[in-house]
């Protein structure tokens, strides 16, 4: 894979220090700088990403931290990070999705590196010192907390003094029960966000180093899957993928790669397993 990205520069909007999870990996995988920009103004991008951004989804979200990136610093190549949490399928657990766009705004293509993964969010109303102690005993090493407690809220507190030396500020000596303690999200106060962002990374740079056979532009990408791998046992098309089909966007030629497996389990077929 010819790698066209060898040293040059990336813009990235400092936003709670995600280059620190993002730089590592672009310089290891493409020899890539990033440049991070603050010189941005505040309000608008307030206005842009609260109020109007809202409504987008986080992918069209990424892309439009991206595209400022670029407009911000005049660098023709932005990366911009968004990252969702959801619920996951049997609503037990929580996902966190984690995307990093690429905009090259002189060549006009995007491509976007994308990690999905389950995360922990723990929350708890305490009732009691005690209670308070296990939640944070349990809590990962270096993630930050959010504590609320009579309409006080005190945020990216880390360890145990921290959320002690936050409750005499408020109360003095005299705790008020319940409180509520929680896990603090942002990226630069969750150590297993910052893992996930260079997940990400990691996907984006592999899907920059594909390029279009056709048409040269990087993020060609087997994303869509076709099912209907023939049964071991009848040959009919059952429910297991096939082949993955990558598909440019920008000139439409696709191309599709077969799973190394010849036939599926009769498990997976609805003849042999209705
Ligand atoms: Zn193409
Ligand atoms: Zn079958």
């Amino acid at each position: 894979m010819v790698n066209r990205f060898q040293h040059t520069k990336f813009a990235l909007l400092t936003l709670h220090g995600k280059e620190q999870a993002i730089a590592p990996v672009l310089w290891e995988k493409l020899n890539v700088t990033i440049v991070t920009t603050d010189a941005y103004d505040t309000d608008t991008l307030g206005t842009f990403i609260g109020e109007i951004e809202r409504r987008l989804s986080p992918i069209d979200c990424a892309k439009k931290k991206a595209e400022l990136a670029c407009s911000l610093t005049g660098m023709p190549i932005g990366l911009g990070s968004e990252g969702s949490f959801s619920p996951g399928y049997f609503g037990l657990m929580t996902f966190n999705e984690e995307l990093l766009a690429c905009v090259n705004t002189e060549e006009q293509w995007v491509v976007v590196g994308r990690s999905y993964q389950p995360c922990a969010v723990r929350e708890q109303h305490c009732q009691n010192a005690d209670e308070l102690a296990a939640f944070i005993s349990k809590t990962p090493l270096n993630q930050g907390l959010i504590l609320k407690a009579q309409g006080h809220i005190g945020k990216g507190l880390v360890g145990e003094s921290a959320i002690h030396g936050q409750l005499y500020q408020w109360f003095g000596n005299t705790l008020p029960w319940p409180m509520t303690i929680s896990y603090d999200l942002r990226a630069h106060h969750c150590p297993e966000r910052r893992e996930r962002i260079a997940q990400a990374a990691e996907n984006l740079a592999e899907r920059l180093l594909s390029a279009c056979p056709n048409c040269d532009r990087p993020g060609f990408w087997p994303d869509e899957v076709r099912f209907g791998l023939p049964c071991k046992w009848c040959s009919s098309p059952t429910n297991a993928i096939i082949e993955r089909v990558a598909l440019c966007p920008y000139c439409q030629f696709q191309e599709a790669f077969s799973v190394a497996e010849a036939f599926a389990e009769p498990s997976d077929c609805p003849r042999c397993n209705p």
